[in-house]
């Protein structure tokens, strides 16, 4: 019987292995909604240790030769601060966060981090320290807890919990009546986005990772998750060099830099409120959000109590 156990579990664990990476990738495709192309450079090395600063210096890109997506894009993150990327769809945002995990090398100029040029790095190593909060998180079909420690398959029960805790996701998995062993994902338990979203957050609070990129939501949470969401991510970006795909400028307001793009074009910058003054596309953007959310109020106001 041994004998047997001994395969059937080993065979168990390259399963889950495999099932892991199918959907890891699954997971980047929906994000990153690309092919990886990029192939190590026979010299690669390991990103060494740094304290994760960030530069594209010129970036020109294309897809294809017919078509160029980015032009000139030059700007530069300190370690720690926080650069929003803000513009209508089609501008290139989503371009740039591939480009940082590098599923693509760029055409023309150069990305560094902490000063490496990304084509001399290999990508486990780059990928190891950028951690993404995506749009949609797909989840494994396993337990919530599994889930959550996915992030560093090495932590604690305790660092697990702690994590959730940050995320604002823990009390809700207590009040489950199975908790952490909660079977979620296609054959469990049904996640709304919000608590998906938590999830990812946790997840990324045990990977601790030099870099944090967060592709906002666009479909609307409700006030109340989005708020919870918002100080999750404070509490997981403080002190990371963060990079946010924002689409309710809302959340912007504090960052250190607000990078506005047209076309992949970088046609803006600077923070909120020096935007606000310049009266141009950031400014015409912010009363466009601000008319909306409006009218949705007065709406919700007209269409209040029947
Ligand atoms: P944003 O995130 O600002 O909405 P994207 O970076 O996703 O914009 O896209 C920028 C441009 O690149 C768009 O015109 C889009 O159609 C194009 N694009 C995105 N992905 C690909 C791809 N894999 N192949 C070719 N063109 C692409
Ligand atoms: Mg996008």
């Amino acid at each position: 019987l041994v004998q047997l156990a001994l395969p059937l579990n080993f065979l168990g664990m390259v399963y889950r292995e495999i099932k892991q990476a199918l959907t890891d990738m699954e997971a980047m495709f929906a994000l990153l909604d690309t092919p990886p192309e990029v192939i190590d450079r026979p010299q690669a090395k390991a990103l060494p240790p740094g304290p994760g600063a960030l530069a594209f210096k010129g970036v020109g890109f294309s897809y294809n030769p017919e078509r160029r997506i980015l032009s000139d894009v030059d700007f530069s993150v300190p370690a720690g601060h926080k650069v929003a990327l803000v513009g209508p769809s089609g501008a290139g945002k989503s371009t740039i966060a591939r480009l940082l995990f590098r599923f693509y090398d760029v055409t023309e100029g150069a990305i560094t981090l902490d000063g490496h040029d990304l084509r001399q790095l290999s990508q486990d190593s780059l990928r190891a320290a950028i951690g993404v909060v995506p749009q949609d998180t797909v989840l494994f079909n396993d337990t919530i807890g599994y889930n959550i420690a996915y992030g560093r398959p090495s932590a604690s029960r305790a660092e697990v919990e702690e994590a959730a805790r940050l995320a604002a996701i823990h009390p809700f998995i207590e009040s489950l009546p199975e908790g952490y062993e909660t079977l979620v994902g296609e054959r469990g338990l049904k996640l709304s986005g919000g608590e998906k979203q938590r999830v990812a957050i946790a997840r990324t609070i045990l990977k601790q990772p030099r870099i944090l990129i967060f592709d906002e939501a666009t479909s609307a949470l409700d006030t109340h998750t989005e708020q919870e969401i918002q100080q999750a991510l404070a509490g997981v970006a403080r002190g990371r060099t963060t990079l946010v795909i924002a689409h309710r400028l809302s959340t912007v307001i504090d960052a250190d830099q607000i990078l506005v793009m047209e076309r992949g074009r970088i046609v803006e910058r600077g923070r909120h409120g020096e935007l606000l003054d310049r009266g141009g596309a950031y400014a015409a953007m912010w009363q466009r959000q601000q008319e909306a959310r409006r009218l949705a109020d007065e709406l919700a106001e007209v269409g209040g109590p029947v």
